[in-house]
Protein backbone atom coordinates (compact mmCIF):
# COMPACT_ATOMS: atom_id res chain seq x y z
CA UNK A 1 0.00 0.00 0.00
CA UNK A 2 0.89 3.60 -0.89
CA UNK A 3 2.26 5.71 2.19
CA UNK A 4 -0.51 8.24 1.58
CA UNK A 5 -4.42 7.39 1.83
CA UNK A 6 -6.04 9.24 -1.08
CA UNK A 7 -9.08 9.62 1.07
CA UNK A 8 -8.95 9.36 4.85
CA UNK A 9 -12.35 10.84 6.75
CA UNK A 10 -11.65 11.70 10.43
CA UNK A 11 -15.26 12.10 12.58
CA UNK A 12 -17.60 12.56 9.86
CA UNK A 13 -20.72 14.17 11.70
CA UNK A 14 -23.87 14.91 9.14
CA UNK A 15 -26.67 15.43 11.07
CA UNK A 16 -30.63 16.54 9.50
CA UNK A 17 -33.50 18.45 11.53
CA UNK A 18 -37.09 18.25 11.25
CA UNK A 19 -39.99 18.85 13.68
CA UNK A 20 -39.07 16.05 15.34
CA UNK A 21 -35.50 16.90 16.54
CA UNK A 22 -32.23 16.58 15.23
CA UNK A 23 -31.16 13.06 13.67
CA UNK A 24 -27.31 12.06 13.29
CA UNK A 25 -27.68 10.22 10.57
CA UNK A 26 -23.58 9.77 9.95
CA UNK A 27 -22.22 10.02 13.70
CA UNK A 28 -18.32 10.16 13.94
CA UNK A 29 -17.60 8.07 11.11
CA UNK A 30 -13.84 7.26 10.37
CA UNK A 31 -11.95 5.80 7.04
CA UNK A 32 -10.15 5.36 4.75
CA UNK A 33 -9.58 4.49 1.30
CA UNK A 34 -6.02 4.00 -0.93
CA UNK A 35 -5.94 4.08 -4.60
CA UNK A 36 -7.05 1.02 -6.16
CA UNK A 37 -8.71 -0.18 -3.52
CA UNK A 38 -11.94 -1.47 -3.04
CA UNK A 39 -14.00 -0.73 0.38
CA UNK A 40 -17.69 -1.36 1.17
CA UNK A 41 -20.18 -0.25 3.32
CA UNK A 42 -22.63 -2.52 4.42
CA UNK A 43 -25.58 -1.92 6.38
CA UNK A 44 -29.58 -1.86 6.97
CA UNK A 45 -31.31 0.32 5.49
CA UNK A 46 -31.38 3.88 7.26
CA UNK A 47 -28.43 3.11 8.57
CA UNK A 48 -26.23 6.14 7.06
CA UNK A 49 -24.18 4.94 4.29
CA UNK A 50 -26.14 7.22 1.13
CA UNK A 51 -25.69 9.86 3.61
CA UNK A 52 -22.05 8.95 3.94
CA UNK A 53 -20.98 9.16 0.34
CA UNK A 54 -22.80 11.54 -0.61
CA UNK A 55 -20.79 13.83 2.40
CA UNK A 56 -18.22 13.21 0.62
CA UNK A 57 -19.03 15.18 -2.44
CA UNK A 58 -20.43 17.54 -0.21
CA UNK A 59 -24.43 17.15 -1.64
CA UNK A 60 -25.91 17.35 1.51
CA UNK A 61 -28.48 20.15 1.24
CA UNK A 62 -28.91 22.34 3.98
CA UNK A 63 -31.38 23.01 5.67
CA UNK A 64 -32.60 20.24 6.32
CA UNK A 65 -28.67 18.03 6.46
CA UNK A 66 -25.90 19.95 7.75
CA UNK A 67 -22.54 18.17 8.08
CA UNK A 68 -21.48 19.40 11.09
CA UNK A 69 -18.20 18.38 12.08
CA UNK A 70 -15.35 16.34 10.85
CA UNK A 71 -12.94 16.67 7.88
CA UNK A 72 -12.42 14.91 4.72
CA UNK A 73 -8.62 14.74 3.65
CA UNK A 74 -8.09 14.26 0.16
CA UNK A 75 -4.60 13.82 -2.56
CA UNK A 76 -6.03 16.01 -5.17
CA UNK A 77 -4.70 15.74 -8.53
CA UNK A 78 -5.85 19.82 -9.51
CA UNK A 79 -5.03 20.98 -5.67
CA UNK A 80 -2.72 18.09 -3.52
CA UNK A 81 -3.70 17.70 -0.10
CA UNK A 82 -7.05 19.22 0.71
CA UNK A 83 -10.13 18.69 3.51
CA UNK A 84 -13.03 18.76 1.24
CA UNK A 85 -15.42 20.15 3.99
CA UNK A 86 -13.05 23.37 3.79
CA UNK A 87 -12.93 23.16 -0.34
CA UNK A 88 -14.56 26.76 -1.69
CA UNK A 89 -17.43 25.58 -3.96
CA UNK A 90 -15.65 26.15 -7.13
CA UNK A 91 -12.76 23.43 -6.62
CA UNK A 92 -15.20 21.43 -5.18
CA UNK A 93 -17.02 21.50 -8.78
CA UNK A 94 -13.99 20.71 -10.07
CA UNK A 95 -13.53 17.86 -7.51
CA UNK A 96 -16.49 16.30 -8.62
CA UNK A 97 -16.32 16.52 -12.55
CA UNK A 98 -12.98 15.40 -12.67
CA UNK A 99 -11.87 13.46 -9.34
CA UNK A 100 -14.58 11.66 -7.55
CA UNK A 101 -17.37 10.16 -9.44
CA UNK A 102 -20.36 8.79 -8.16
CA UNK A 103 -23.35 6.22 -9.77
CA UNK A 104 -26.58 5.49 -7.84
CA UNK A 105 -28.71 2.33 -7.68
CA UNK A 106 -31.05 3.68 -10.16
CA UNK A 107 -30.06 5.34 -13.71
CA UNK A 108 -33.06 6.56 -14.13
CA UNK A 109 -32.98 8.89 -11.35
CA UNK A 110 -29.89 9.98 -12.54
CA UNK A 111 -30.00 9.86 -16.40
CA UNK A 112 -32.26 12.94 -18.21
CA UNK A 113 -35.11 11.44 -19.92
CA UNK A 114 -35.33 13.63 -22.68
CA UNK A 115 -31.60 13.42 -23.95
CA UNK A 116 -30.15 10.71 -25.93
CA UNK A 117 -27.44 8.66 -24.09
CA UNK A 118 -24.83 9.93 -26.31
CA UNK A 119 -25.83 13.40 -25.29
CA UNK A 120 -25.50 12.97 -21.49
CA UNK A 121 -21.57 11.63 -22.26
CA UNK A 122 -20.60 13.78 -24.32
CA UNK A 123 -21.78 17.50 -22.29
CA UNK A 124 -19.80 15.51 -19.38
CA UNK A 125 -16.40 15.01 -21.90
CA UNK A 126 -17.45 19.06 -23.85
CA UNK A 127 -18.05 20.35 -19.97
CA UNK A 128 -15.50 19.28 -17.93
CA UNK A 129 -12.34 18.39 -20.24
CA UNK A 130 -12.95 20.72 -22.98
CA UNK A 131 -13.16 18.09 -25.88
CA UNK A 132 -14.95 19.62 -28.77
CA UNK A 133 -18.18 17.85 -30.01
CA UNK A 134 -16.22 15.44 -32.74
CA UNK A 135 -14.14 14.47 -30.09
CA UNK A 136 -16.47 13.93 -27.13
CA UNK A 137 -18.19 11.75 -29.81
CA UNK A 138 -15.44 9.56 -30.35
CA UNK A 139 -14.55 9.46 -26.82
CA UNK A 140 -17.95 8.59 -25.75
CA UNK A 141 -18.29 5.65 -28.64
CA UNK A 142 -14.79 4.28 -27.06
CA UNK A 143 -16.16 4.69 -23.27
CA UNK A 144 -19.38 2.74 -24.42
CA UNK A 145 -17.34 -0.15 -25.93
CA UNK A 146 -15.30 -0.04 -23.47
CA UNK A 147 -18.00 -0.92 -20.43
CA UNK A 148 -19.02 -3.48 -23.18
CA UNK A 149 -22.47 -2.12 -24.12
CA UNK A 150 -23.42 -3.69 -27.27
CA UNK A 151 -24.37 -1.71 -30.63
CA UNK A 152 -22.66 1.61 -28.81
CA UNK A 153 -23.14 3.44 -31.81
CA UNK A 154 -26.89 2.45 -31.66
CA UNK A 155 -27.31 3.52 -27.89
CA UNK A 156 -25.58 6.96 -28.66
CA UNK A 157 -28.57 7.50 -30.20
CA UNK A 158 -31.17 6.19 -27.73
CA UNK A 159 -33.10 7.77 -25.17
CA UNK A 160 -32.60 6.34 -21.71
CA UNK A 161 -36.45 4.87 -21.56
CA UNK A 162 -35.03 2.64 -24.83
CA UNK A 163 -32.81 0.42 -23.30
CA UNK A 164 -32.79 -2.08 -20.59
CA UNK A 165 -31.68 -1.27 -16.94
CA UNK A 166 -28.18 -2.84 -16.74
CA UNK A 167 -27.75 -1.42 -20.28
CA UNK A 168 -28.02 1.83 -18.33
CA UNK A 169 -26.35 1.37 -15.40
CA UNK A 170 -23.32 0.84 -17.91
CA UNK A 171 -24.23 4.34 -19.71
CA UNK A 172 -23.98 5.78 -15.93
CA UNK A 173 -20.77 3.74 -15.49
CA UNK A 174 -19.15 5.24 -18.94
CA UNK A 175 -20.50 8.70 -17.84
CA UNK A 176 -18.80 8.20 -14.11
CA UNK A 177 -15.66 7.00 -15.76
CA UNK A 178 -15.47 10.07 -18.39
CA UNK A 179 -13.33 12.35 -16.37
CA UNK A 180 -11.05 8.97 -15.36
CA UNK A 181 -11.92 9.33 -12.07
CA UNK A 182 -9.48 8.56 -8.99
CA UNK A 183 -12.33 7.83 -6.64
CA UNK A 184 -15.45 6.06 -7.65
CA UNK A 185 -18.60 5.86 -5.29
CA UNK A 186 -21.23 3.57 -6.16
CA UNK A 187 -23.88 3.70 -4.25
CA UNK A 188 -26.02 0.05 -4.49
CA UNK A 189 -25.40 0.07 -8.03
CA UNK A 190 -26.37 -3.51 -8.82
CA UNK A 191 -29.52 -3.68 -6.18
CA UNK A 192 -31.70 -2.84 -9.31
CA UNK A 193 -30.57 -5.30 -11.71
CA UNK A 194 -31.24 -8.95 -11.78
CA UNK A 195 -28.16 -11.73 -11.24
CA UNK A 196 -26.75 -12.17 -14.03
CA UNK A 197 -26.48 -8.60 -15.20
CA UNK A 198 -25.31 -7.75 -11.77
CA UNK A 199 -22.38 -9.99 -11.93
CA UNK A 200 -20.95 -8.64 -15.24
CA UNK A 201 -21.42 -4.76 -13.49
CA UNK A 202 -19.39 -6.40 -11.04
CA UNK A 203 -16.90 -7.68 -13.27
CA UNK A 204 -16.48 -4.27 -15.32
CA UNK A 205 -15.78 -2.45 -12.23
CA UNK A 206 -12.85 -5.11 -11.41
CA UNK A 207 -11.97 -4.34 -14.96
CA UNK A 208 -12.10 -0.38 -14.63
CA UNK A 209 -10.34 -0.66 -11.34
CA UNK A 210 -7.34 -2.70 -12.77
CA UNK A 211 -6.86 -0.75 -15.36
CA UNK A 212 -7.21 2.75 -13.83
CA UNK A 213 -6.02 2.07 -10.16
CA UNK A 214 -9.71 3.92 -9.10
CA UNK A 215 -10.34 3.43 -5.82
CA UNK A 216 -13.85 2.33 -5.43
CA UNK A 217 -16.35 2.79 -2.34
CA UNK A 218 -18.77 0.65 -2.92
CA UNK A 219 -22.11 0.52 -0.76
CA UNK A 220 -24.12 -2.22 -0.01
CA UNK A 221 -26.45 -4.12 2.10
CA UNK A 222 -26.08 -7.52 -0.14
CA UNK A 223 -22.72 -9.41 1.81
CA UNK A 224 -22.10 -11.92 -1.73
CA UNK A 225 -21.49 -8.86 -3.64
CA UNK A 226 -18.79 -7.66 -0.49
CA UNK A 227 -17.42 -10.52 -0.45
CA UNK A 228 -16.78 -10.59 -3.97
CA UNK A 229 -15.19 -7.89 -4.69
CA UNK A 230 -14.03 -5.45 -1.11
CA UNK A 231 -10.46 -5.35 0.10
CA UNK A 232 -12.41 -4.24 3.17
CA UNK A 233 -15.05 -3.49 4.79
CA UNK A 234 -16.95 -1.01 6.98
CA UNK A 235 -19.74 -2.31 8.94
CA UNK A 236 -22.75 0.54 9.59
CA UNK A 237 -25.67 0.40 11.86
CA UNK A 238 -27.24 3.39 13.06
CA UNK A 239 -25.20 5.98 11.93
CA UNK A 240 -22.04 4.20 13.31
CA UNK A 241 -19.62 2.29 11.71
CA UNK A 242 -19.60 -0.50 14.42
CA UNK A 243 -16.72 -2.48 13.06
CA UNK A 244 -14.20 -2.60 9.98
CA UNK A 245 -11.41 -5.22 9.00
CA UNK A 246 -10.87 -7.12 5.44
CA UNK A 247 -13.60 -9.29 3.78
CA UNK A 248 -12.03 -12.44 5.59
CA UNK A 249 -11.69 -11.04 9.15
CA UNK A 250 -15.08 -9.57 9.13
CA UNK A 251 -16.82 -13.21 7.51
CA UNK A 252 -14.40 -15.78 9.73
CA UNK A 253 -14.63 -13.34 12.89
CA UNK A 254 -17.12 -11.25 13.17
CA UNK A 255 -17.09 -9.03 16.39
CA UNK A 256 -19.87 -6.74 16.89
CA UNK A 257 -23.69 -8.31 17.68
CA UNK A 258 -25.19 -6.51 14.55
CA UNK A 259 -22.56 -7.83 12.27
CA UNK A 260 -23.20 -11.40 14.01
CA UNK A 261 -26.76 -11.41 12.73
CA UNK A 262 -25.96 -9.85 9.63
CA UNK A 263 -23.70 -12.98 8.65
CA UNK A 264 -26.66 -15.43 10.40
CA UNK A 265 -29.37 -13.80 8.11
CA UNK A 266 -27.30 -14.71 4.40
CA UNK A 267 -29.15 -17.15 2.36
P1 LIG B 1 -28.95 4.10 3.96
O1 LIG B 1 -28.34 4.60 2.72
O2 LIG B 1 -28.00 3.37 4.85
O3 LIG B 1 -30.19 3.28 3.72
P2 LIG B 1 -29.33 6.89 4.52
O4 LIG B 1 -27.92 7.29 4.58
O5 LIG B 1 -30.10 7.21 3.30
O6 LIG B 1 -29.45 5.34 4.84
O7 LIG B 1 -30.13 7.55 5.73
C1 LIG B 1 -29.61 7.65 7.05
C2 LIG B 1 -30.56 8.44 7.92
O8 LIG B 1 -30.65 9.78 7.48
C3 LIG B 1 -31.98 7.90 7.93
O9 LIG B 1 -32.46 7.98 9.26
C4 LIG B 1 -32.73 8.84 7.04
O10 LIG B 1 -34.06 8.95 7.44
C5 LIG B 1 -31.99 10.15 7.25
N1 LIG B 1 -32.06 10.98 6.03
C6 LIG B 1 -31.42 10.73 4.86
N2 LIG B 1 -31.70 11.69 3.94
C7 LIG B 1 -32.54 12.57 4.55
C8 LIG B 1 -33.18 13.77 4.14
N3 LIG B 1 -33.01 14.27 2.90
N4 LIG B 1 -33.97 14.40 5.05
C9 LIG B 1 -34.13 13.92 6.29
N5 LIG B 1 -33.56 12.80 6.74
C10 LIG B 1 -32.77 12.11 5.90
MG1 LIG C 1 -28.92 4.31 0.71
Amino acid sequence: MPALPLLQINNLQTEFSSHLGVVKAVDQVSFHLYPGETVAIVGESGSGKSVTSLSVLRLINSPPGNISGGEIMYQSRQYGMVDLLQLPEKQMQHIRGNEISMIFQEPMTSLNPVYTCGFQVREVLQWHKGLTKKEANEKTLALFEQVKLPRPDKILKSYPHEISGGQKQRVMIAMAMACNPAVLIADEPTTALDVTVQARILQLLDDLQQTHQTAILFITHDLGVVAEIADRVLVMYKGKIVEQGTVRQLFENPQHPYTKGLLACRP
